[in-house]
């Protein structure tokens, strides 16, 4: 056991997830969740997650040795200056939050003496929501980043460290503006991609929806999935890590023009080096065991 006793505010799919793999690790005592939505804390409850799903925020945090924020980014200021005066003194407080440097602004101010606030992000998630998402063995070797608030109280790093590890992910240090920068290219941005290209085929009335729909599998629908991604989540996210995300979308457009132009001069030499070093990302994401090298990520045929 890590803590004797934790707490989760938000009980989505990450929250969840931690709950079932804190229980499979041992991790801690007694587990204690609030989430502000009555529908949510009623299928916790009827699920049983954790050991004590409250009625407020302040009863799930009061005595916790570590609390974590897992509400949508823009919620999180919101949360944390409704806590903070009932935090224990020594707590650490963390978050899950997708982007850092908001998360920092918005929570930091409200951060009492003697609790040691240090954000992560673990870099691991599906396409659903919700309390019934989540499943213990989602942050297995997946890896999860801790992004101190500057001077951090070493044990309290430590012990936050061992708790993620205890879920099974591996655990990097990151400064929050480099975070950001880099979750604006792996993350954030193919998403808005993602939800633009199913937008394109939605408003594309040439191809009718039902052609869209069964012919998906030409990779179609591999957007789909990102594209159905929590709506709140994302808009928060996009809102957070403006700066980054519109960095990365200016190089994007740029090189969307480029690929352009070469399809449009026949110039397949530049298209062939081009899908060639693409190639070879994919490759490495594979070498470094994020992904499986199984044909279609290793979906079976789906049968009807
Ligand atoms: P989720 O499944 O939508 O869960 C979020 C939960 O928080 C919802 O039940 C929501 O209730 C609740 N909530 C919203 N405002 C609240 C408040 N003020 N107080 C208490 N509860 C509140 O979302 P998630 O995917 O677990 O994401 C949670 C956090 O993890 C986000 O910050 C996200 O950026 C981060 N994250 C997500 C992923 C991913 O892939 N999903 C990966 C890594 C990190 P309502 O539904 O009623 O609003």
């Amino acid at each position: 056991m890590i803590y004797p006793r934790i707490a989760l505010i938000g009980l989505g799919l990450i929250a969840s997830s931690i709950i079932r793999a804190a229980e499979r690790g041992r991790l801690a005592g007694e587990i204690r969740g609030y989430d502000l939505s009555d529908e949510a804390r009623a299928t916790a409850r009827e699920i049983g997650l954790g050991d004590v799903i409250c009625d407020s925020a302040e009863e799930a945090v009061a005595e916790a040795d570590l609390v974590i924020l897992a509400v949508p980014v823009g919620a999180m200021g919101a949360v944390a200056e409704k806590i903070a005066p009932h935090l224990k003194p020594g707590a650490v407080l963390s978050d899950v939050g997708s982007v850092k440097g908001s998360v920092l602004a918005a929570v930091g101010p409200y951060v009492p003496e003697g609790v040691h606030f240090i954000p992560a992000h673990p870099l691991a998630g599906t396409e659903h929501s919700g309390p019934r998402a989540g499943f213990a063995e989602l942050f297995d070797n997946r890896w999860c980043l801790i992004v101190p608030a500057g001077e951090t109280d070493s044990q309290a790093l430590e012990g936050l460290k061992a708790f993620w590890e205890g879920m099974g992910a591996h655990v990097d240090e990151m400064d929050p503006e480099h975070h950001d920068l880099v979750l604006a290219v792996t993350s954030h941005t193919p998403h808005l991609i993602a939800y633009t290209m199913v937008g394109v085929a939605d408003d594309l009335r040439r191809v009718t929806d039902s052609e869209v729909i069964k012919y998906s599998a030409a990779g179609f629908r591999d957007f789909t999935r990102i594209a159905a991604s929590d709506p709140t989540m994302w808009r928060d996210v996009f809102l957070s890590n403006k700066q980054a995300t519109l960095e990365i979308l200016q190089r994007f457009t740029e090189e969307l023009f480029r690929l352009q132009r070469a399809i449009r001069r026949d110039d397949g030499d530049l298209l062939h080096d081009y899908f060639t070093r693409t190639r070879a990302i994919r490759r490495s994401i594979i070498e470094a065991g994020q992904d499986t090298d199984a044909p279609d990520f290793g979906r079976g045929a789906v049968r009807k």
